[in-house]
């Protein structure tokens, strides 16, 4: 199997009347859509999908240029778009940012935590500081967005949404993404956890696992095992993945047909099947 699954047995929860997110596509009008890493690749596919649907977007990204360009195409779509400077690794920041949300936009309906960084090497060859900054980011950084904002979801009491970006490589082992590896683990099974804590107030969170997509991410980490030509299996590697539906806006879908469909939607690999089985076979962590 390549391509995209939906996991029967990972439904979660029934939804009350008070979500009103799942269904059609109006539903989304006028929402609230937070975006973390919303300057680049899927993070602005993602930021885009949800302004065609009628969200208001925060478009958040340490490159606040970046954010600004995502903000201003989304405004272009005819919705409310406003760019914010974030250090997803800086919880102090990240708490003042959320306040601002809240503050000056309201609870967010959806929160697509999706900000995350390569390891340019491997685990031998790495530094405490470049080791503690991607788990900071890739990590830490899902978590604090969770936990701030379902807060103020589950304050509001009228549900939500979190969608957070783990990837294929939490169950792919990968020579030389071993730091990587574990944040994404890390991130499926938080959010996993996450789901049953939030559950009983109508808050859906999903862990989105994309294989390989054509990203700056991808163009600055070294990929192992491709040879002397590098550039060439990489192009290969990438277009490999990208007729499989690897792209950024297709990734941005899947965000949204997971926000929609109310189930986990996790896109696979070939590669990833193993690990898919047992996330398949595991109902109890959600
Ligand atoms: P990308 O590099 O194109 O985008 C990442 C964005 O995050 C950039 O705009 C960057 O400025 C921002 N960012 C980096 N550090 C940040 C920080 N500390 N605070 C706030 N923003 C920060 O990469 P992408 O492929 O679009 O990656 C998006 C997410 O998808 C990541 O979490 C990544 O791990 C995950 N993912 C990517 C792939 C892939 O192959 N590209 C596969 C699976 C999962």
């Amino acid at each position: 199997f390549i391509g995209y699954q939906e996991t029967g047995s990972l439904e979660k929860p029934a939804w009350s009347e008070r979500t009103r997110l799942i269904g059609p596509p109006q539903a989304f009008s006028g929402r609230l859509a937070v975006v973390t890493g919303a300057g680049s690749g899927i993070g602005r596919e993602t930021a885009y999908a949800l302004a065609e649907l009628g969200c208001e977007i925060v478009a958040a990204d340490i490159d606040a240029v970046a954010a600004e360009e995502t903000a201003r195409e989304c405004r272009a779509k005819t919705v409310p778009a406003t760019a914010y400077a974030l250090d997803v690794a800086d919880s102090a920041g990240f708490a003042e940012f959320a306040n601002t949300v809240q503050r000056d936009h309201g609870v967010p309906d959806i929160v697509v935590n999706n900000a995350g960084v390569g390891l340019a090497g491997g685990v031998l060859d790495a530094t405490d500081e470049q080791i503690d900054r991607l788990l900071d980011i890739n990590l830490r950084g899902v978590i604090t967005g969770s936990r701030l904002f379902g807060r103020q979801m589950v304050e509001r009491d009228l549900g939500g949404q979190i969608v957070n970006l783990a990837s294929a490589a939490a169950f792919t082992p990968q020579r030389d993404l071993g730091v990587y590896s574990a944040s994404k683990a890390g991130v499926l099974l938080f959010s996993e956890s996450l789901r049953a804590e939030l559950a009983d107030h109508h808050i859906g969170v999903t862990a989105i696992c994309p294989g390989i997509v054509d990203t700056a991410i991808v163009a600055n980490t070294p990929i192992a095992g491709l040879g002397s030509d590098e550039q060439a299996a990489r192009d290969r590697l990438v277009r490999f993945y990208q007729r499989r539906g690897f792209t950024p806006d297709k990734v941005a879908r899947q965000i949204v047909a997971a926000i929609r469909s109310d189930k986990a939607v996790v896109p696979v690999t070939p590669e990833a099947s193993v690990g898919y089985r047992i996330y398949r076979f595991a109902p109890w962590l959600s």
